[in-house]
């Protein structure tokens, strides 16, 4: 049996963490903030809530199809039957597709709970440093904490963060040069006083500021009353604006709302917003061998394969196997 330490309690740390001790490992999960669930996450306000980081997900891959039907059956996702419209210059253009699109119920991160059951978490923990000793390593938290000592470390917070704790010389460094930054996503979330007659439940808007309009209050397991809607603002406008206040973020977003075909809309009555800094990668980066044996440290998360929540599950998946087959 080994003991692993994971960084970072998203759907890659949690999937990993739960194949580690399904295969008779130990595993402590240490998480900066106060939830698990990463960018799988919902905020709840007084008689609303809404879904502010990742909307919904695909799945393309049959193994991964395979671990959602085991969420299905637990009640921790199910479909969203929704038809995203296209929003551009022309205005809008009807797009089906025959893709399933998920979501977490009744919150995104639901899975990411399930799959965290008895696991051992430390929440607001933000690891700092990382220290070598003989063959295993000890962790330190911002408040000069000692945990340890693990047979490796496993990596699965976004890549700038992942990065500033990677040990020099390993050779995990060289895929990961010239991958840049991560990109910011701001996102705004907002209840209407009244229904706003709006047809579509989501729009890919190609033109403007925004990126994806929601309906929120659409998802299965959420309250169909107040009306609710999120906005995602392009990564190049969130950059440029970091520092965008409530009333900006609500004036574009009702811009783009009232492109699709609500000149009048009804009263905004609750908002809030949410700056993702790390929301997507800047290039499109495939780490396959995601573990440097010499130092025992690995890397996961969905930057690692593409920026999908599905990339984010094989991500953890690959690395659980690999140190599942390295102590075996
Ligand atoms: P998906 O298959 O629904 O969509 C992928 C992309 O293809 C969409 O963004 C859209 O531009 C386009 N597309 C899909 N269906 C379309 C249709 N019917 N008509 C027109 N265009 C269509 O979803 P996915 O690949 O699983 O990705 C999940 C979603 O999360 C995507 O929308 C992706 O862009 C988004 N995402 C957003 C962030 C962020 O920071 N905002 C980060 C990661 C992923």
């Amino acid at each position: 049996m080994a003991v692993f330490a994971v960084v970072g309690a998203g759907l890659s740390g949690m999937t990993l963490a739960r194949e580690l001790e399904q295969a008779g490992h130990r595993c402590q999960v240490f998480e900066k903030s106060r939830g698990r669930g990463g960018r799988l996450a919902t905020r709840r306000r007084d008689g609303w809530q809404a879904d502010h980081g990742a909307q919904y997900f695909t799945v393309r891959d049959p193994a991964f199809q395979q671990e959602v039907d085991r969420w299905l059956a637990e009640g921790w996702v199910a479909p969203w039957p929704v038809s995203p419209v296209v929003l551009d210059g022309d205005g809008v253009q009807s797009s089906p597709d025959e893709q399933t699109r998920y979501v977490g119920t009744p919150t995104m991160n639901a899975m990411v709970q399930g799959l965290s059951e008895g696991l051992d978490l430390f929440v607001q923990t933000r690891v700092d440093r990382l220290e070598r000793v003989g063959k295993q390593w000890r962790l330190w938290d911002d408040q000069g904490e000692q945990y340890g000592q693990f047979d490796a470390v496993l990596l699965t917070a976004p890549l700038a963060q992942s990065l500033a704790l990677l040990p020099p010389g390993s050779n995990l460094e060289v895929p990961l040069r010239g991958t840049t930054a991560m990109l910011p996503c701001w996102a705004l979330a907002i209840t209407f006083s009244e229904p706003t007659g709006i047809e579509a439940d989501a729009a890919f808007v190609k033109t403007g500021v925004v990126n994806w309009l929601a309906r929120d209050s659409s998802k299965p397991g959420r309250a169909a009353e107040p009306e609710t809607w999120v906005a995602h603002f392009t990564a190049q406008w969130s950059a440029n604006h970091l520092d965008a206040s409530d009333s900006l973020l609500e004036q574009q977003c009702l811009a783009a709302l009232r492109r699709l075909g609500q000149p009048e809309l009804p009263a905004v009555s609750d908002r809030f917003k949410h700056r993702w800094l790390y929301a997507r990668s800047g290039t499109e980066t495939r780490l396959d061998a995601a573990f440097d044996t010499n130092l025992a440290i690995g890397l996961a998360g969905d930057w690692t394969q593409g920026d999908r929540l599905e990339g984010a599950w094989r991500s953890g998946h690959r690395l659980a196997k690999t140190l599942i087959e390295q102590w075996a």
